[in-house]
């Protein structure tokens, strides 16, 4: 059953892996029949800096320079949600929570630009990297997290919920850690885009098994109003990657061949197959209608 709608599943897409997949005929969410797994072990060290493995980034440090950019062209859209959903309009930065921050780029964005912030990261190696840049970043996955009386007025959740074995209980946390009227913005694929349908079972979202979900806008505001939220704004998302990234990505797809990390031209360029979807949500004020969770 579809855990956003609990629409019924049927035949979902091909997966590069031959998974089988189901999709909800009402919502549209993809997910698959995952193994179990430690997500603490999955998010190590070697997820954020490998050649050796199809999984996570070959250096994340050498995108650093445009995931900061990317971290500033999203904050300053959640600034903007945050500005005109404020009755004075002033959208005063208090306080942000970001759930699986990584090694703290954005946070750091953010803290730069006046918010307060914290946030959690799985991934041992990621909270360190967050701590060295001294945030303060709990060392938790989402399931360990629990709600505090401390409120924030934003929530954000960046290419992270289709990593969560538990996608509604990750919406429902940070609803309860927001105050009445607070922003959720998040991302991820969208698996009704064109790029995806295009890609077929090639799509480069089917990353599997880092990737448990595939989601649509439909299915993602169905999870938001279930909590509370109210979709204001739905974005094509897109990122600055450095050329050489880029030149790196192309070699691997087409050519099947591994060039080295960071070699090539290091300036950003802004890239989309629009098939990334950014969500910005308002919690409704307390006292609204809430529909039960599960
Ligand atoms: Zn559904």
């Amino acid at each position: 059953m579809c855990v956003v709608c609990g629409g019924a599943p049927g035949v979902g897409p091909r997966l590069p892996t031959g998974a089988a997949s189901r999709r909800c005929i009402r919502c549209g969410l993809v997910w698959w029949d995952w193994p179990e797994f430690e997500p603490a072990a999955l998010y190590d060290r070697d997820y954020f800096q490998s050649t050796q493995h199809a999984k996570g980034y070959d250096d994340y440090a050498a995108l650093e320079p445009g995931v900061r950019r990317t971290a500033r062209l999203r904050l300053g859209r959640l600034e903007r949600c945050v500005r005109l959903g404020s009755e004075s309009g002033a959208g005063d930065k208090r306080r942000l929570f970001e759930i699986g921050c990584g090694t703290g780029v954005f946070l750091d964005e953010a803290r730069a630009a006046g918010w307060e912030v914290c946030g959690a990261e799985v991934s041992a190696y990621g909270a360190a990297q967050a701590a060295q840049r001294g945030l303060r970043v709990e060392r938790a996955a989402i399931e360990e997290l629990r709600p505090t009386s401390e409120k924030f007025d934003c929530v954000a959740m960046w290419d992270v919920i289709e990593h969560l074995r538990d996608p509604d209980g990750a919406i429902a946390f940070a609803a309860s850690i927001l105050r009445p009227g607070g922003w959720m913005a998040l991302s991820t694929g969208d698996v009704d885009s064109l790029a995806a349908r295009v890609s077929g079972s090639r799509w480069h979202l089917y990353n599997l098994p880092e990737h448990l979900f595939f989601f649509t806008v439909r299915s993602l505001r169905a999870l938001l109003a279930r909590h509370g939220f109210e979709t204001k704004l739905v974005v094509r998302e897109w990122q600055w990657v450095p050329a050489s990234y880029l030149v790196e990505r192309l070699s691997k797809t087409l050519l099947r061949r591994q060039t080295r990390p960071g070699a090539g031209p290091r300036w950003l360029l802004p890239a989309t197959l629009f098939d990334i979807v950014g969500l910005y949500g308002q919690l409704r004020e307390a006292g609204a209608a809430r529909e039960p969770g599960r």
